[in-house]
């Protein structure tokens, strides 16, 4: 990683545990509303199919199909209903619960906190993250990320996400930054790496499985960006 300054990470599912966070508040929330008896189901099944129906409404966001409110005003109702049970105010209630909870989650990716920092001693560190102004503040002010970062870039605050070329020129001009001096650490190959090395940038691809990729490094654990700065 020759002449690099400065790392722009993402933030869900690169340093903040999404997964893990959502888990932890479904388990809460099975047990304060006792769904155990009311579905007549365990955890472990009850959060299966959560995933399944979840990312099946995700889909259809994304395909225009439904909308926004359709989706986390159904979605725990879609859940229950799998288990023969229809509660749409019980919904709505939980529906709160968790929205207010989740980004309040201190679970991080493993190695996160010692990489970051290894990599603070000699890098300036940023954030450039999709999503919501409010729940990306909450998320990185509650798990103790914030004093690591010098920028942190939050799509809906410039109007821009990535993979836009613009938000990665934005990020520039904040961290005072030529563009060979930075590299972008994602999750997502499209948005992170694709939207990283079209601005002319470096790019590291951070996924667990074992991916073929065809651009960029790839780390499948965050503790190995020690061995590549
Ligand atoms: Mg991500």
């Amino acid at each position: 990683m020759k002449n690099i300054k400065h790392i722009f990470f993402d933030l869900d599912d690169t340093l903040w545990d999404f997964e893990k966070n959502s888990i932890y508040i479904l388990q809460q929330l099975f047990l304060e509303f006792d769904l155990k008896h009311k579905l007549k189901t365990d955890f472990e099944n009850f959060a299966g199919i959560y995933k399944t129906v979840n990312l099946q409404l995700w889909q259809q966001y994304s395909k225009k199909e439904i909308t926004k409110d359709y989706l986390r005003n159904r979605r725990f109702n879609l859940v229950f209903n799998q288990f023969n049970y229809d509660n749409y105010d019980e919904n709505i209630i939980i529906t709160e619960h968790y929205l207010n909870r989740a980004p309040k989650g201190k679970h991080l990716k493993e190695g996160c906190i010692e990489t970051l920092n290894y990599l603070k001693q000699n890098y300036h560190l940023h954030i450039i993250t999709n999503g919501f102004k409010e729940i990306q503040g909450i998320k990185i002010e509650s798990c103790g990320l914030k004093d690591y970062f010098k920028n942190i870039i939050i799509s809906e605050e410039h109007q821009l996400s990535k993979p836009e070329e613009k938000i990665f020129r934005l990020a520039e001009d904040f961290a005072f930054a030529k563009k060979e001096e930075c590299v972008m650490i994602g999750d997502n190959f499209e948005s992170d790496v694709e939207g990283a090395l079209n601005a002319g940038w470096k790019a590291i691809y951070f996924a667990p499985e074992n991916s073929i990729i065809n651009k960029g490094s790839h780390i499948k654990n965050l503790s190995e960006l020690k061995l590549l700065f």
